[in-house]
């Protein structure tokens, strides 16, 4: 069908996040009070499916939850958000979780229990080998098993199907996977490991980029946080300076960049205004608290567009 050339499919990670805000970290079999709890619904992969459905993408979702009621309540939660969720397995694991402790000085602890995402298999990603072929792009991140990410993008550039390939969290990557890669999305942390080099300045970045062009990979786009945004192949180089707004968090700014920027491809605009938009799509997401409670919708974005002509070169 005609509507599924636009489809955009993640592959990637479902969890809960669950927040304890306590005076300070207990120490190893001490027991302290904590002031508040909260759970939000996180994972790379969710947040990004989020982020492209809330901008208006046809966005599918493939990935693994537990049989418990934290799994079912994410798949509400993705459901909500209009991502397609028939294609999520369900395993006999724990749902994803990550437990974090924030402190009264601000220092969080994390405890990331990958549980059920772990559980995602290449005979799996075999399995939904249709699902990648109609798709117009497949968006990934590294929070399920490498094995899989790289089968996926396998599979998909044997269909000639677009990949965006978000380094995160940080690790290195072979050079096969690299270089079938469309676009690779790591932030400035993300170059370094990825490439074994320092990444402190404009030419440390440039070196560190040609290492990685040399590994195979065609087309990266690095974010930089305030600093804006560089599309870099081995013969462009296209600058996409951030937007100027009020930083609240800025959790999920790159979620929400990718988000927009899959979306914007998928949609056929042309690089330059994909990466405007995915721009503006992560500036809108640091003007507010959280991770998916702050990434925008299309009507939100194209009002922020509308207000900052000037960025839209
Ligand atoms: P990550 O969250 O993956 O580390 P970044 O922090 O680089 O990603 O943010 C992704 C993109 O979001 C940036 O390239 C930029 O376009 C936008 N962005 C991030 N932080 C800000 C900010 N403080 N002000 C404006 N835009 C921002």
């Amino acid at each position: 069908a005609d509507h599924m050339k636009n489809k955009i499919l993640v592959i990637g990670s479902i969890n809960q996040d669950m927040v304890v805000f306590a005076p300070r970290h207990p120490q190893p079999g001490e027991t302290i009070l904590g002031q508040d709890f909260q759970m939000f619904p996180g994972g790379k992969g969710a947040n990004q499916a989020v982020a492209a459905a809330r901008l208006g993408g046809n966005v599918q979702m493939i990935g693994c939850v537990g049989q418990d009621a934290i799994g079912k309540e994410l798949l509400q939660n993705l459901e909500l958000n209009k991502v397609e969720i028939s294609k999520i397995k369900k395993a006999a694991a724990p749902t994803g979780t990550a437990l974090i402790t924030v402190a009264g000085d601000g220092q969080n602890s994390i405890v990331v229990v990958p549980g059920a995402n772990a559980m995602l298999t290449t005979d799996d990603i075999d399995k939904l080998s249709t699902e990648i072929q109609s798709a117009k792009i497949v968006v990934l991140q590294l929070e399920i098993p490498l094995e899989v990410v790289r089968h996926a993008i396998d599979v998909a550039y044997q269909n000639k199907v677009l990949t965006i390939l978000n380094p995160a969290p940080a690790a290195k990557i072979p050079a096969e996977t690299l270089s079938k890669v469309t676009y690779l999305i790591p932030n400035e942390s993300e170059l370094s490991l990825l490439s074994g080099l320092p990444t402190n300045s404009d030419l440390e970045i440039q070196k560190a980029a040609n290492r990685i062009f040399k590994m195979g990979c065609q087309q990266m786009v690095l974010t930089r946080g305030k600093s804006g945004a560089f599309y870099l192949s081995p013969q462009h180089k296209i600058f996409a300076p951030a937007f100027a707004v009020p930083a609240v968090d800025t959790t999920a700014a790159g979620d929400a960049f990718i988000g927009s920027f899959g979306v914007a491809l998928a949609g056929g605009f042309a690089l330059q205004t994909a990466l405007t938009r995915a721009s503006a799509a992560g500036a809108l997401a640091v003007t507010k608290a959280g991770a998916q409670s702050s990434l925008p919708t299309k009507e939100e974005l194209d009002a922020f567009l509308s207000k900052h002509p000037k960025s839209l070169s």
